[in-house]
């Protein structure tokens, strides 16, 4: 396991940065736009292009300090990967949908397309960072600058935009950086969209497998060794990590639990296997 971040990269650190939820900036995109089904994520179900009732006139949630107690433990776990930041301030300059209700569907139906942009984006940087890559970054410096220029487009192009042929493209590349940094790992294990929710992995030696796309809901992991793993896209709902490795595991995404308003659970709208990436 020769390769790990390169954390002299400076430039897609900074990239990352862009790719951080900045809630005071948003206009609450992430508690209107999805659907919420009543579940183990969420207390109630809601229509997408409604908003919680949870969602104060200022864009803040009413029960931020109560979320897991009252049954909202998705949102803590969301992460729109800065795309509601964007969609509020630079597609629809900062016109919010409260003053202008005439533009508010457009903004919910814009919001899901930047936000898989954005998600492509932070995984295109993070790629960028391993140094195992480098003779990809020419071609992922391309994804990184063509997705990014998307996310710029006005709100009648991203509605046209064929988002999953674009994730296409991604994921291949990504799928080739994964190879590259995971190459020196011996008997890796191929777990890609396998089904192992509630799977017994407990002290598991997964070590640079691949777990893209994979389904860990509930899974026990702990004590797992998960280094160098690849875990695009792998649904950790309920998972149990305690005492696992994931050291310079790649792909990796975090919640940003510390935010001034959290956000909707990624569980309650989740997207068709087709769409996930992995
Ligand atoms: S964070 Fe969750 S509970 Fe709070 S307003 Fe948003 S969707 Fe509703």
């Amino acid at each position: 396991m020769s390769e790990q971040h390169d954390h002299a990269a400076s430039a897609p650190e900074a990239e990352r940065l862009s790719l951080r939820a900045d809630c005071e900036s948003c206009f609450g995109l992430c508690c209107v736009a999805p659907a919420f089904s009543a579940s183990a994520d969420f207390a109630i179900n809601k229509p997408a292009g409604q908003a919680c009732p949870n969602l104060q006139p200022d864009f803040r949630c009413g029960i931020h300090t109560r979320l897991r107690k009252q049954g909202f433990q998705g949102c803590t776990v969301y992460d729109c990967f800065g795309a509601g930041q964007k969609v509020s301030q630079v597609t629809f300059g900062g016109q919010d949908w409260r003053r202008a209700p005439e533009t508010a569907q457009q903004m919910f139906k814009v919001f899901p397309i930047v936000r898989d942009l954005h998600e492509l984006l932070w995984y295109v940087t993070e790629a960028l960072t391993l140094g195992a890559t480098r003779s990809l970054h020419g071609e992922l410096s391309r994804a990184q600058q063509e997705t990014g220029r998307l996310t710029r487009q006005s709100p009648d192009v991203l509605l046209e935009l064929d988002v999953d042929a674009h994730r296409q493209g991604i994921n291949d590349l990504l799928l080739g950086a994964s190879e590259l940094a995971r190459a020196d790992v011996r008997h890796k294990k191929e777990h890609r969209g396998a089904d192992l929710i509630g799977a017994d992995l407990q002290g598991a030696d997964l070590r640079g497998a691949s777990l893209r796309g994979a389904y860990l809901i509930g899974a026990d992991l702990r004590a797992a060794d998960l280094r160098m793993a690849d875990v695009i896209g792998a649904d950790f709902r309920g998972a149990d990590i305690r005492g696992a490795d994931l050291t310079g595991s790649i792909f990796l995404t975090s919640p940003s639990s510390t935010r001034p308003r959290a956000t909707p659970a990624q569980g309650c709208r989740r997207r068709s296997p087709a769409q996930r990436i992995g």
